[in-house]
């Protein structure tokens, strides 16, 4: 008789085995880059640049040295400042909000839509004030937002729209990719996102020329040509080593994308068949909209969240709590003046939400492993009634 497999664990990411399968491709190319002893920017650089605008279809692509600064590049080059305000989502990962402050302008939050976990485009227009100069929109967990709409308010209000695609390299909406979905867009290559490389890099996409050209200035001290400073910038370069190793994985991403989307559909096919649908809400995915699964995110009870979570990680399952404080929350934007209650949707993810371990390389045997024991853990504990936001 056949013994069900049961993996020792699985962890919320597993990027050795990724490595594993492109271990023969990295290593001459990485090589090649140590032979070569040129180690910032160089043709490495600049061939992934042209080989993003591409993919996701924007005439224009600048590395630079984080998904932040990617974010922080655009603001600095429509000369953002004290005084300004940026409209954005106050459910996301910190950079969003980070990089408006940095340039000492104000982000502005509103709320998300419940069941993508986007920024609400109805509640934009509300949030304008004369001071408004951007919308910062998030692609979270690898799902575009609703950007017809929010393009729309940006085109009437003369506003920039800096597409957060930091989680979205890959997705599309209504058939066009993130990166030309809005004026500029930031991408992020930490290695956590789908395509990620040997430490920190970031790029920007647009198809405006003119900002193209004074973000490539920005990253390098606002230099051009050499030691002629117009303005003072960053040194936001990337290196050639995350260009190599990021050219090689980009020629995968499209078929890891399609293993993260084949994920996403055992994991309903798995719950459905446990029964489970009424106690986990799964992800949503919009018509018109290719998810690319960055995340598997699901919601759960706030009162049996953390429980639920002990309970995997006891059986070696990684889980992750993205975000368990919203940006308006965080004691660094204080000054603000939000308080709780002032976002009702973003908080009762940030207590609901859960992510589950999604990755191109994983298993059935392991998502049968990772809802089984969410199973076992509900079939102890857990009623639909302890859903607490219906109304939200
Ligand atoms: C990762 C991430 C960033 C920042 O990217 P880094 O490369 O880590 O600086 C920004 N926004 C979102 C939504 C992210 O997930």
């Amino acid at each position: 008789m056949a013994v069900p497999y049961e993996p020792a664990g699985v962890p919320a990411l597993n990027l050795r085995a990724q490595y594993r399968t492109i271990r023969d491709e990295i290593e001459p190319v990485v090589r090649e880059v140590m032979e070569t002893q040129g180690f910032v920017m160089g043709p490495e650089v600049a061939n992934l640049e042209s080989e993003i605008a591409e993919y996701c279809g924007a005439a224009h692509a600048v590395g630079c040295a984080s998904g932040t600064d990617a974010l922080l590049l655009p603001l600095m080059a429509i000369d953002l400042g004290p005084g300004d305000e940026v409209i954005t989502t106050p459910y996301t990962f910190f950079a969003t909000g980070g990089s408006i402050w940095r340039t000492g302008a104000r982000p502005v939050f509103v709320d998300i839509e419940p069941d993508t976990f986007n920024i609400d485009p109805g509640a934009i227009e509300a949030a304008i004030t004369e001071r408004t100069k951007a919308i910062i929109p998030v692609h979270l967990y690898g799902q575009a937002a609703d950007m017809d709409p929010i393009r729309e308010i940006a085109a009437r209000r003369d506003l920039m729209v800096l597409e957060d695609a930091a989680q979205a390299i890959g997705a599309a909406y209504n058939g066009r990719r993130t990166g030309t979905l809005g004026t500029v867009a930031a991408f992020s290559f930490y290695p956590s996102k789908n395509l990620g490389g040997f430490g920190d890099g970031g790029m920007v996409a647009t198809d405006d020329p003119v900002l193209a050209r004074r973000i490539a200035r920005l990253r390098v001290h606002g230099m051009e040509p050499k030691y002629h400073h117009h303005e003072v910038g960053l040194n936001s370069r990337l290196d050639a080593l995350q260009a190599a190793v990021l050219r090689v994985k980009l020629r995968h991403l499209d078929e890891w994308t399609v293993a993260r989307r084949e994920a996403a559909d055992r994991y309903r096919d798995l719950f459905a068949s446990h029964g489970m649908d009424e106690m986990v809400r799964l992800p949503v995915e919009r018509p018109g909209n290719y998810h690319v699964y960055n995340q598997y995110v699901v919601r759960v009870p706030a009162s049996i969240r953390d429980d639920m979570r002990q309970h995997l990680a006891e059986r070696k399952i990684g889980t992750e709590i993205y975000y368990p404080i919203p940006l308006h929350l965080q004691p660094c934007f204080a000054s603000l003046g939000c308080k709780p209650g002032d976002f009702p949707r973003t908080e009762a993810a940030a207590r609901e939400t859960i992510a589950l371990p999604i990755y191109p390389e994983l298993t059935e045997a392991e998502q049968r492993y990772v809802v089984g024991a969410m199973h076992q853990f509900l079939h102890e504990r857990a009623h639909p009634s302890l859903f607490t936001d219906r109304a939200a």
